[in-house]
């Protein structure tokens, strides 16, 4: 069976490169000249890791993660006072990286061979698996897999595409520098405002920002919105936006899938990450769904292990196992973002002190029933 990758993302590499592994044929094609990762940071989840073990790329992430700070983290508001914590059991078990070296260890072991970088994808045929290039080619594959990301070419061809929508705030992220004493990841709750510090494994800092208001063009920098929303608050969030060179800062609008589909797979194509399920940032989830998926179809494509794939291949058994969750999670993902940018100030100081009073093991079991998989 020779199976069509499109878009060499986290979720593309991730099942290509276990695909390879398992001795599948199979072919990626990426729209940009060469694999780009954005210049910021992303945690990967308990869960996230557990797909990367089940993908047998796990190993290479977790030595990654022995050499860390044991990471810590929770609530913050902008006193830095703390208004809940993480559970240590799953931050500890979390990996915070670059992006570049993320990306960097999903493309090892990939031959070029399988690779086309600046091939764009314009469609699928679900009945033929027949995939559309821009340059006017066509090609042919036994399963094509869309992994082409938030504004899926595959699923805008072969499903009934409900497009996106914008969440109601934008965002800053970059990578800044190394902040002394920062023990902790947090995320600071203001009012319609928010901020993550995440110390990444090799001493950097991850830094997001979150806003609410009109939706913005990705690139726009509004550094100085930026500075004086955060100008006050706790360190070391100003210090980390003084000392982050702005054209390191990205600047870009939240937008998830507008309504969720019923289901990912279609004849001979199927979704995988973002093009199937792109949600909100809120819960940091988006990549570790995106290679939960990618685990479970490596499984039925290539649980076999010698590179032949089942001709009864079943892809019900896929939506079966993947629907379900990382739609509950995307819902619960938009529902923190509504309570993380809601009301005014009065309505913002109760909120936080709600989360101060609520018990550790309320937030503990909401946290595992997301991070635990499998
Ligand atoms: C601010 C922010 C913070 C986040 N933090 C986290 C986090 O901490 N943890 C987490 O798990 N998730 C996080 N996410 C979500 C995560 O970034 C995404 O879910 C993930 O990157 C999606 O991966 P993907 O491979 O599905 O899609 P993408 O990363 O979008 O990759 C798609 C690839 O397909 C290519 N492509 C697109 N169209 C075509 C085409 N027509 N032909 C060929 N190639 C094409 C693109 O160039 C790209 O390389 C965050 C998201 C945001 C916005």
């Amino acid at each position: 069976m020779k199976i069509g990758i499109v878009g060499a993302g986290i979720a593309g590499l991730a099942l290509g490169n276990a695909l390879v592994q398992r001795g599948v044929d199979v072919e990626i094609f990426e729209r940009s000249a060469r694999v780009r990762a954005g210049g910021s940071g992303i945690t990967l989840a308990p869960n996230g890791l557990a797909a990367l073990d089940a993908l047998g790329l796990g190993e290479r992430f977790r030595a990654l993660q022995e050499q860390q700070l044991p990471l810590r983290g929770g609530l913050k508001d902008p006193r830095g006072t703390w208004l809940s914590r993480i559970p240590a059991e799953v931050t500890t078990q979390s990996l915070a990286i670059s992006r570049a070296k993320l990306h960097g260890l999903l493309r090892d072991g990939l031959p070029d061979a399988r690779l086309h970088t600046g091939v764009e994808v314009l469609g699928a045929d679900p009945e033929t698996g027949e995939i559309e290039l821009a340059s006017g080619e066509t090609r042919d594959f036994d399963l094509v897999v869309g992994a082409d990301g938030i504004n899926s070419n595959v699923r805008g061809s072969c499903f009934d595409d409900p497009g996106t929508r914008y969440a109601g705030y934008n965002a800053w992220r970059a990578i800044g520098p190394k902040i002394d004493g920062l023990e902790f990841g947090s995320e600071t709750w203001g009012t319609k405002a928010r901020f993550g510090v995440v110390p990444l494994q090799d001493g950097s800092t991850y830094w997001f920002a979150v806003k609410t208001g009109p939706e913005s063009r990705a690139g726009e920098k509004c550094s100085d919105e930026l500075k004086s929303t955060f100008n006050h608050w706790h360190y070391p969030i100003p210090q980390l936006i003084a000392a982050t060179p702005e054209q390191d800062i990205q600047f870009l609008p939240i937008r998830e899938l507008a309504s969720p589909l019923p289901s990912y797979t279609n004849g001979r194509v199927v979704l995988v990450g973002d093009a199937a399920h792109a949600m909100t940032p809120n819960l940091g989830q988006g990549a570790c769904q995106g290679l939960e998926d990618v685990a479970v179809l490596a499984d039925l494509l290539g649980g076999a292990g010698d590179g032949t794939v089942d001709d009864t291949l079943d892809l019900a058994l896929y939506d079966q196992q993947r629907v379900k969750r990382s739609q509950r999670i995307a819902r619960q993902s938009r529902l923190v973002g509504d309570v993380a940018h809601t009301g005014g100030h009065r309505v913002a100081w109760l909120r936080n002190r709600v989360l101060q009073a609520t018990p550790d093991a309320l937030t503990e079991r909401q946290t595992k029933r997301v991070t635990d998989w499998r």
